[in-house]
């Protein structure tokens, strides 16, 4: 007897298959009240100036140090974005944030309104607010930085601080954590800014999460501005036990945004970018893991609403033209950048101190650069590299003659800051080819709710249209 030709089988056949369909869809991510896919609570985290290589040395550190792969790592969904801007091969954060907030090419420089600069951009977190969703946005960098602004601001420049911190605080978005305070506020006499104002309802600097730090961290407040005094949290290799982390401003904005119409939670590892722009490959991999322990928050919130949360974790751009040596594995590159033990820009302010000093030998500064960067075997060519550059980190700053060659060895950076990193990231597999950002394509892991769409090659500006194929409607 044929089974295909037995009516009962048929039956079930038939009626299985359209019953399975729908099954994976729900196993997939929720179907809203039309029946298409849509995601409650959204995660979108943004990783400043990471590229797959970042990534990769991120990869081999965790491994390296025994912590296995960073969470990302472990996303079922993979993608990749180009990055260019309206008007240029290689974006900013501002045109990058403005691609992916609402779907539009804008010029460099420019937030959240056209390349004319007259025509201002809708959101996909605006959209989510005016949908009745909550909005929160945590970064590592400061809050008016171009990453964090092209989700509520809309401004002719990224620079117009003063302005887009108003517009940050008319958002009416319901949690803000992350740096404020800018010194070109205060050098524009504009020290009354609408950050500090909100920083005067009680906050008391950059200290940890809780009574203190934010004013009143009351579920149902409107805007909360957890700012930190000295306009960005510090680098978190840097960071001491008084300062939060990316994880615990993370927790914090889930704890205070949870409700049943859901919400849309941005959280940017702004610093990883400056780390890059510095060529400091360590101070970029520890911030990478506060970035994936961040990460890890918005994981375990998902577990607990899976069918309902969506996370997708992108870059803007890529930083620095960083690569890494072929076949390097994590037993080579973890002992070499766990040496390394303050960041660039901490160090630097060491060489200040040096250069303003009575003894400026090259011999009294090497025990400082062997105790900060773990550099114990220099080659003779290493130790020439580090006294070329440390001769000119002991001129005053108008003196250096800053020509073609000065400015391809260290960019506008700390000569001797630079040397030192650029030689602990060599003998770590790992190289930089400029000191600004490239136009290279940036890696998307989606995790959850209608993460599928995610997969594949396509443009920044589509992030902010598949966000919006999924934001739920309360
Ligand atoms: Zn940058």
């Amino acid at each position: 007897m044929q089974q295909g030709k037995d009516p009962k089988k048929r039956f079930l056949k038939i009626s299985i298959i359209p019953a399975l369909i729908i099954f994976l869809l729900l196993a997939a991510g929720a179907l809203g009240a039309d029946g298409r896919e849509s995601a409650k609570y959204i995660f979108l985290f943004i990783g400043d100036g990471m590229g797959e290589a970042q990534v990769r040395t991120a990869e081999l550190y965790r491994i390296g140090s025994g912590a296995g792969e960073p969470a990302l790592s472990t996303f079922p969904v993979r993608g990749s974005i180009s990055t260019h801007s309206a008007d240029a091969a290689v974006t900013d954060s501002a045109a990058a944030g403005t691609a992916m907030a609402s779907g539009y090419k804008t010029n460099n420089g420019v937030l959240g309104m056209d390349p004319s600069r007259t025509k201002n951009l809708t959101s996909i977190a605006e959209t989510a607010r005016d949908r009745g969703m909550k909005v929160g946005i945590v970064t590592s960098s400061f809050l008016n930085d171009a990453t964090p602004a092209a989700f509520y601001a809309h401004r002719p420049s990224r620079i117009d601080y003063y302005e887009i911190g108003e517009q940050l605080i008319d958002s009416g978005f319901d949690y803000f954590a992350g740096g404020g305070h800018l010194p070109e506020q205060r050098a524009q006499g504009k020290s009354q800014g609408s950050l500090r104002t909100r920083r005067k309802k009680g906050d008391t600097g950059c200290s940890a999460p809780g009574p203190g730090y934010l004013p009143r961290p009351a579920r149902g407040k409107k805007i909360i501005a957890a700012v930190c005094a000295r306009g960005h949290l510090p680098y978190e290799m840097d960071r001491t036990a008084g300062s939060p982390s990316l994880a615990e401003l993370t927790k914090l904005g889930i704890g205070l945004l949870d409700n049943p119409d859901g919400f849309f939670l941005i959280v940017e590892g702004g610093k990883m970018d400056w780390a890059c722009h510095l060529n400091d490959a360590a101070a970029m991999v520890h911030d990478m893991v506060a970035f994936d322990a961040a990460a890890r928050e918005a994981l375990s919130f998902a577990q607990r609403h899976p069918k309902e949360t969506l996370l997708v974790v992108l870059a803007d751009h890529e930083t620095g033209g960083m690569s890494i040596e072929e076949g390097i594995t994590a037993a080579q590159l973890f002992p070499v950048l766990s040496a390394q033990k303050e960041s660039s820009e901490s160090f630097t302010v060491k060489v200040d101190r040096f250069r303003k000093g009575q003894q400026r030998t090259f011999e009294g500064m090497l025990p400082l650069i062997t105790d900060s960067f773990g550099l114990h075997s220099l080659s003779e060519s290493e130790l020439v590299e580090l006294r070329t550059a440390f001769a000119q980190s002991m001129l005053p700053k108008e003196q250096r003659k800053r020509d073609r060659e000065y400015l391809r060895r260290y960019g506008p950076y700390e000569p001797l800051s630079v040397t030192a990193t650029r030689i602990l990231n060599r003998k770590a597999g790992i190289t930089w080819s400029s000191f600004g950002h490239s136009g290279a394509d940036v890696p998307v892991f989606a995790h959850g709710a209608g993460s599928a769409i995610f997969a594949g090659e396509y443009d920044n500006t589509d992030i902010a249209r598949k966000l919006m194929s999924l934001l739920h409607f309360p």
